[in-house]
């Protein structure tokens, strides 16, 4: 029997977890021909979510869970979940419902009949969205897109069913910077993406803030593209023409019209402006190095505290 192996990473989700296993115990049912099996990945919650974990695993052996020992990230909790998974398919879910469980039949049908590697969803709404968020997702997706060799699906979820072969890539690729939209992508094989509309949490909250939003924007520009990195090139090149026709201007006006002095404030916003831009440039840099660093370190990308093994 094939086995599909469905990764729920869970972060104070008490409210959410035990209506997320009603769902999927039902699409179970539904597809009989299937053996499934259900990872939890506790990303250090301060709720109950552990405990309803243990208690899920032991009511239910096709529900296993994995906790860590502080909150990594869902990022690292879906790696981990990647490492853990058995199963011949691997699913990435959300806890909060807000990827549709009904979609897994059809996605595990197009995988099996029409030979795609991977199934993704993308939502084609934002509805529940506040509209200044959904504004600067899209500029985000048309920079990165532009930015970056890897194509970044507007809108695409972490909610996909992939073949063993397509998780066992992913796992291949163990930086410490993990951007999974553009992982996901960057491995290739053929993906066939299902359209639907946003739906929104069934309880608990979301634990992305515009801040947080925009800094995962950031982590995700920095990892799949290095075009930042030449900006200080081009700006140079360009600032220095315009240095070269500066002089020219002012070798002439002297030379027919003498030197009187004056001009301060305008060498004062030139001065401003050059160390902006300077600075910034350095920034840029930095952000790069920063990486680096961390990932020259070699650090767990998590650490495991508990399992259903260990319990
Ligand atoms: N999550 C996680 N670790 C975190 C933050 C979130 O494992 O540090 C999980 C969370 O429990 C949920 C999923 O990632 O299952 C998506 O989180 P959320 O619903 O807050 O994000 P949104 O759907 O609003 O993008
Ligand atoms: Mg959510």
């Amino acid at each position: 029997m094939e086995k599909i192996s469905i990764i729920v990473p869970c972060y104070n989700e008490e409210e959410a977890l035990p209506l997320f296993y009603k769902e999927i115990t039902k699409i179970a049912k539904k597809m009989k021909k299937i053996d499934f099996e259900i990872l939890l990945i506790n990303d250090g919650s301060k709720d109950q979510t552990l405990e309803i974990a243990r208690s899920l695993s032991k009511k239910d052996q096709r529900v296993r869970y994995v906790s860590f020992s502080r909150n990594f990230g869902k990022e690292a909790a879906m790696y981990a979940g990647l490492e853990y998974a058995t199963g011949d398919y691997v699913a990435v879910m959300d806890a909060d419902l807000q990827d549709p469980p009904e979609l897994l039949e059809e996605m595990y049908r197009l995988i099996q009949e029409e030979g795609y590697d991977c199934v993704g969803t993308r939502r084609v709404t934002r509805k529940g969205e506040p509209p200044i968020r959904s504004f600067f997702a899209r500029c985000f997706y048309k920079i990165i897109n532009k930015m970056s060799k890897v194509e970044m699906v507007d809108g695409a979820r972490d909610f996909r069913l992939m073949t063993r072969q397509m998780v066992d890539a992913i796992l291949s690729m163990n930086e410490y910077n993990r951007y999974s939209k553009g992982l996901f992508s960057f491995v290739g094989f053929q993906t066939k993406w299902l359209e639907y509309e946003n739906v929104e949490r069934v309880a608990g909250e979301t634990k992305w803030s515009f801040w947080k939003l925009l800094l995962y924007a950031f982590d995700g520009i920095i990892a799949f593209s290095t075009a930042p990195l030449s900006i200080a090139v081009f700006v140079g090149i360009l600032f220095c023409i315009v240095s070269f026709i500066m002089i020219l201007v002012i070798i002439i006006k002297t030379l027919c019209f003498g030197d009187p002095v004056g001009g301060w404030p305008s060498i004062v916003c030139i001065m401003f402006f050059l160390s902006g831009i300077q600075l910034f440039c350095i920034g840029v840099i930095g952000a790069y190095l920063s990486k680096t660093y961390l990932e020259t370190k070699h650090r767990p990308i998590y650490i495991v505290k508990e399992t259903e093994k260990t319990e």
